[in-house]
């Protein structure tokens, strides 16, 4: 496995790969790797000849009061497990060489972004949208794969592909989740034993949910109203928001007919979390 930190050799690994005719894959990630970015490395090893792992903690989608500076970095074993999964080539490049001095250049992608965690991340989608596309300029992917856990990511990057005619395939992968059906997360290290307990609230509404559309209930309001219960906010819960939405534009839906998008996000302490899943109803 080789680290490149360069963007100017990222390019010319790609260039050789692609004249010898090679696939190549790429898993854009923020590092301090768990078995949700691993399974998503396992996933396009098998479909793609050259394999590369972004590790990028990209300044542009993190807000002004976000968690940029404390985000968990642990570069050593991140390498260690992506070696350990196949990958080929690990592209870190430095915030400096993304961003250099001078730098006016973003991708803004706009109704998908407008919802969910537009409303209180604004400017996160345009800071993803933005380093994705200058991924897919610098490591000349035939695909890329994006986690479900970011619904809204993998919508807002699927939307930017088809809009700007980028000849790449998005995979979708599903969720990973720890033994307890947490999602699993970088951040989930800043939660203590106590919150990780609450936690696993999110999972235990998304169940719910699921479970009274089984019973017959259609109402958004209603299962929202359910669900709200079930997450108890109160001292260390604070609910961001919590959502019914249709999976394809992620506008609102006051019913749920066929599939839709159960999507929340849910601050745990000073933690936020997010987590969603596909409800659907049987007609
Ligand atoms: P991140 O490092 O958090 O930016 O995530 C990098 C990629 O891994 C994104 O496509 C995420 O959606 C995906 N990912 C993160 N957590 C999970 C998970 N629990 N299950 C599946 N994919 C995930």
């Amino acid at each position: 496995m080789r680290i490149i930190n360069s963007v100017v050799e990222m390019q010319q690994q790609a260039d050789r790969w692609r004249a010898e005719g090679k696939k190549i894959a790429l898993v854009p990630t923020m590092g301090y790797l768990h078995e949700g970015h691993l399974s998503l490395m396992r996933a396009v090893r098998n479909r793609a000849d050259a394999v590369v792992a972004s590790i990028f903690v990209n300044p542009t989608q993190f807000g002004p009061n976000e968690d940029l500076e404390r985000y968990p970095r642990d570069f050593e074993r991140d390498g260690k497990l992506s070696e350990s999964v196949g990958v080929d080539v690990i592209f870190a490049p430095q915030p400096a060489d993304m961003y250099p001095s001078g730098y006016q250049t973003y991708v803004e992608v706009t109704d998908v972004t407008g919802p969910l965690c537009g409303g209180s991340r604004p400017g996160h989608f345009r800071g993803v949208a933005t380093v994705v596309a200058k991924l897919f300029n610098i490591v000349e992917p035939h695909m890329a794969i994006f986690g479900e856990k970011d619904y809204q990511q993998l919508t807002v990057i699927r939307r930017m592909v088809a809009d700007l005619n980028m000849n790449i395939e998005i995979i979708g992968y599903p969720i990973v989740r720890e033994h307890d059906d947490l999602a699993m997360s970088s951040r989930n290290v800043y939660l203590s034993a106590e919150q990780r307990g609450k936690a696993l609230r999110l999972n235990l509404a998304l169940k719910e949910a699921q479970g009274l559309i089984d019973k017959g209930e259609r109402q958004s309001d209603s299962i929202l109203a359910r669900v709200r219960e079930v997450l108890q906010p109160g001292e260390d819960v604070r609910i961001d928001y919590a959502q019914i939405c249709r999976p394809d534009t992620l506008e609102d839906l006051t019913r749920v007919d066929d599939r839709a998008l159960l999507a929340l996000a849910v601050y745990v302490g000073a933690t936020r979390l997010i987590d969603n899943r596909i409800l659907t109803a049987r007609s």
